[in-house]
């Protein structure tokens, strides 16, 4: 069984508050770490909680609104500084335009090779921005006020090989196995042998993350059956909502939980809170109404899926 593990280094929203930095995750993929999003702070964040902030290699931007950004330029300077030589690929909508201008903001080059990937941010596919053996990582396009997208942790279904059945059948430890789980099916000693006769298939994980958005289908789509979803929770329905027309660009939390619930997820964390809360028991009460498994982020909450 995997051990996915995620670290919210902020649950705030576009202003700060001394309990809630701005927006990031960390997430550790059994060693390979990644952050969605990267509010100012986030560094420091990582700092205090003992995260390995120089082995980042992939950083996943929702939107360059900077309470979602803004944390990257000092992590950029961290990295050159000390002597980062691996390099970082920075995905986002328009991401090329935005590593382009920061590197224009310093004397220095960045020192190691920094890749930008252009997210697609309209319509309503799903793209695929990396696989490897283990895992994807999955984008759609979200509702804000500039170009937006949710992303996606999905994580390969694994196919557990049970020794004994594969003794049996003659098939010994090594390649021919590694062969097994890929082709589905070998030949051996004149045999076809079959990957569901001899191992159990455990169904991979998936973690979702709106970043900042109205409440949409593309996120529902993106979060069915999820694991664990995260959801933009600025607001509690009320006339704040509509007066600062937040409803065109951030969810309610009760739209949140609508999605959650439709979606069929196993979990809501919502985040992204509005500073007017001091505390945001009202708003998980709220979403709790709608589905019942929901949580609030909170700063440096580790949570294990
Ligand atoms: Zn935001």
């Amino acid at each position: 069984m995997t051990r996915i593990r995620l670290v919210f280094l902020g649950s705030g929203s576009s202003i700060p508050t001394v309990e809630r930095n701005h927006p990031a995750i960390y997430i550790d993929y059994e060693g390979d770490l990644m952050l969605w999003d990267c509010g100012e702070g986030s560094q420091r964040q990582m700092m205090k909680a003992d995260l390995r902030l120089m082995k980042i290699n992939h950083i996943f931007v929702t939107h360059w609104h900077a309470d979602h950004f803004a944390g990257l330029i000092g992590l950029i300077e961290t990295f050159n500084l000390g002597q980062r030589k691996k390099p970082l690929t920075v995905y986002g909508p328009e991401a090329s335009r935005f590593i382009d201008a920061f590197s224009e903001l310093s004397y220095w080059d960045f020192g190691f090779e920094m890749k930008a990937v252009d997210v697609e941010f309209e319509g309503n596919e799903t793209s695929k921005l990396f696989e490897n053996r283990f895992y994807k990582i999955l984008s759609v396009p979200v509702k804000h006020s500039v170009p937006a997208v949710a992303y996606c942790l999905e994580e390969k279904d694994r196919w557990n090989i049970d020794m004994k059945k594969a003794k049996k059948l003659g098939l010994e430890e090594g390649p021919i196995l590694e062969k097994l789980k890929e082709n589905g099916k070998v030949k051996h000693k004149g045999k076809i042998v079959r990957l569901k006769d001899v191992a159990s298939k455990t169904k991979g994980k998936k973690i979702v993350y709106s970043g900042d958005t109205a409440p949409c289908k593309n996120m529902q789509n993106l979060a069915k059956g999820a694991d664990l979803l995260i959801h933009d929770g600025t607001f509690i329905e009320g006339p704040e909502e509509k007066e600062e027309k937040m409803e065109k660009r951030h969810s309610n939390v009760r739209k949140a939980a609508e999605i959650a619930k439709k979606a069929g997820v196993k979990k809501l964390i919502l985040t992204h809170f509005s500073r007017r809360y001091k505390n945001v028991n009202e708003l998980v009460t709220e979403a709790r109404k709608v589905f019942k498994k929901t949580e609030a982020a909170k700063d440096l909450m580790e949570v294990i899926v």
